[in-house]
Formats: structure tokens, sequence, C-alpha cells
């Protein structure tokens, strides 16, 4: 701890938001390890776009360089830039399209691109041209996702046009599942075979060894045969699952706790509505407390009058409306003080919160509870 200036300063642990995301970076690294040994020999690109899925970029691309990842995916360029400024080098690959004048900036900062046309394609091989660099480059095709990428039935122009760039380097080929989380994976294996037909004229007319990667979380789970060289794991790093109905092939454990503390306690009386709408009212007299957290965090507003927390082992509902900063739990006759741990996603005794959980309330899926919990929530890590 910093005494700045020999302040009589609180410390630093006093004047940090209450209101934080625990991240084990334990737990993360066993993930990573069971997923590598699961794969293998596969090789592994955990994916960081989104800040780490909430757990915040550049620490967990730190991690991830101490583990050895093979390399690193996020899914724009400024992630990349960011984590090249912060001493990554493991290589990266940026996930998104690319537009306007991008492509010097992704070649200034060593980041792998993704070409999803052969119109982007020449234009990065004349840039680099120009440069005098080479710019490493993975192809994408689309194989049943309708997002970004060269269909796979005219991936063979594709390809084609690759073979003969001269500033280029094509060091993989890649496609993304669409539904590889669901129990049916029938659309998936159509989406292989599809992607399949690509790496087989892909391998006649490169002479190099090329990378080919479609398998995210889902995949890994439930189709090994799709594996191929790399795979890219995105929500299951973090311990969490894709789906309720996703087969549970690796177990991987939840690295974060969101907690917050009690800030305010009362009786709320009968005829006293509480929060924005007056949405909820009490019959009796019950006792409360207010939690400084609020959908301005990412705690979503979808949750009103569905949310719960943990106090002291015990799960308690929020209600009312979540306000943008402050949420008021309803703890009925029992004691709670100024100060006490509240936990919000996690477990504390015999209760649990899981970020599924937590993406039922709010309607939605554990992706989007992960990558809305916001910045102005500090993250802390344990070793
Ligand atoms: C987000 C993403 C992933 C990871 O997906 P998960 O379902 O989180 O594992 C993999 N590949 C691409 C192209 C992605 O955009």
């Amino acid at each position: 701890m910093n005494n700045y200036n020999n302040y009589p300063v609180i410390s630093l642990d006093d004047i940090i938001r209450p209101t934080q995301l625990i991240i084990d970076l334990k737990v993360l690294k066993e993930n990573f390890n069971k997923i590598k040994q699961h794969v293998k020999p596969a090789r592994v690109m955990p994916i960081l776009k989104a800040n780490a899925y909430g757990h915040g970029l550049v620490r967990i691309a730190q991690l991830m360089q101490e583990l050895n990842a093979d390399y690193i995916g996020v899914a724009v360029l400024e992630e990349g830039i960011l984590l090249r400024e912060t001493g990554i080098k493991l290589p990266i690959l940026v996930l998104g399209g690319i537009w306007g004048n991008q492509i010097p900036i992704f070649l200034k900062h060593n980041l792998t691109m993704t070409a999803s046309s052969i119109e982007k394609l020449n234009q990065i091989d004349e840039i680099a041209g120009k440069m005098n660099i080479k710019a490493k480059v993975h192809l994408k095709i689309d194989t049943g996702m309708e997002r970004i990428g060269v269909h796979y039935y005219n991936a063979k122009n594709f390809l084609n046009a690759a073979v003969k760039t001269k500033n280029v380097i094509i060091e993989g080929i890649y496609s993304h599942f669409a539904n590889s989380e669901k129990g049916d994976l029938s659309y998936t294996k159509l989406q292989l075979e599809r992607f399949q037909e690509v790496i087989w004229y892909a391998e006649k007319i490169f002479q190099e060894k090329l990378i080919f990667h479609i398998s995210n979380s889902g995949a890994i789970l439930q189709m090994p045969e799709a594996n191929l060289d790399m795979v890219r794991p995105g929500i299951m790093l973090y311990g969490v699952y894709p789906s309720n109905e996703v087969k549970k092939t690796v177990e991987v454990k939840s690295a974060l706790t969101w907690k917050s503390i009690v800030v305010y306690f009362k009786v709320i009386k009968p005829n006293h509505p509480v929060g924005y709408g007056s949405t909820w009212q009490t019959d009796h007299n019950i006792r409360s407390v207010t939690i400084p957290v609020g959908y301005g965090d990412g705690y979503m507003r979808s949750m009103s009058n569905k949310a719960e927390v943990i106090i002291r082992g015990k799960r308690y509902p929020v209600i009312g409306t979540i306000s943008m900063d402050q949420i008021v739990v309803n703890i009925e006759n029992d004691t709670a003080y100024n100060g006490d741990e509240v936990i919000l996603i996690g477990s504390d005794g015999n209760s649990k919160i899981t970020v599924e959980e937590m993406a039922d309330w709010a309607g939605t899926i554990p992706y989007e509870i992960l990558t809305n919990i916001n910045t102005r929530v500090p993250r802390v890590y344990i070793e």
C-alpha cells in the first residue's frame, strides 16, 4: 500500500467501491488446463473479447501468456492494440471484420487479421506490400452463420485468390458454429461437413500447413471431431456453460464472485411502495437493506422483482424496480448490519447464485450477463 505524500490516507481497500468483481485466477488456470487436456493435440486460442467476458482483458491476457496459450482471440482492433500496448507478445487474431483505414494499424501492431472477402484480402496484400511487411491472415469461411465470411460454396475462388497474394501469410482458415450448444447437433454436423470440403481443397492448393479451426465452447464440449488444429473456447474458459442442454464433458468452474455490501437498513411499512414506478409494496412491516449496485453496473433492470442476493449465507429477494445505482432487498424479520457482505453472483455457506440463474431472471443468456458487468465495477484478482 502506497501512502502517497505521507498523508494520513485511508487504505486503498477502503476507497475502492465495495461493489466488486472478485476473479479467482487459479480457477481460470484450472479451466484452461482442463480444456487443453481435453482437446490435445489441438492448440487452444482462448477468446478474450468484450473485456474477457467481463473478467478484465489485460489481466486475463497476462494469465494466458503465463500459461503459454497458443493464440489469443479478440473481437475488435482496439482490444488487440490494448494487449500489444500492455506487453502481450502472443499471436492475437482479431475475429471481427476490418473496415476503413484499419489495415495499416493491424500491421503496425502485429495483429492477425480475418479476411472475409477477396476484396479485403487484396486490400491487405496491397497495403502490406507498400509497408514492406508480411501480413498474417486467417481466412473466414461462412458455413452457416450468415454473418461474415465467404460462403463455403464460393470458397474455391477465395482460396485461389489467397494462394496468389504476395505479401500475405495465410496462416489459417476458420469458420464458426451457429448451434453447437444445442442438444440437436445436426446443423453443427452439416457446418463441419461444409468446412471439411474447404479443408480438403485448401490442403490441395496450399503448400504450407495451415491452422484450421471452427470449435467454440459448445463444440469443444460436444463434438470432439471438430477440434481440428485449434479450438476457440470463450465462455467455458470462464467456467460457464454455453447452455443448459449442452453436455458437460469438461468440468469447469466459475471464477467469479460479484459482491457488494449493505449500506443502509430500514423498516418498510405497508402503503409505502419501493422504488421507481412503485412496483412493489408490503402488507406488513418488513426489514430491508439497500445495496449500492444497479443497472448502471450491469445489474440488469429486467431482473426487477425477480433477482435474489445472499446475505449471511441466506437468499433474499430484490424488491421494487432496480435503479441505476441501487437495489433494495427484503430481509423480512432477519438481521443485517451496514457493511455486511452481499453476494450477487457466487456462493456463501450453502447458498449459491450462478451466472446462469441470473441470466434466467434477466431473460437472457449467461454471455450477456458477463459482458454487461461494466468498468464501473472494480475487478479484484486473487491468485
Ligand atoms: C465468441 C466467439 C468464440 C467463443 O464462443 P464461446 O461460445 O464463448 O465459446 C469463438 N469463435 C468466434 C469466432 C467467436 O466470435
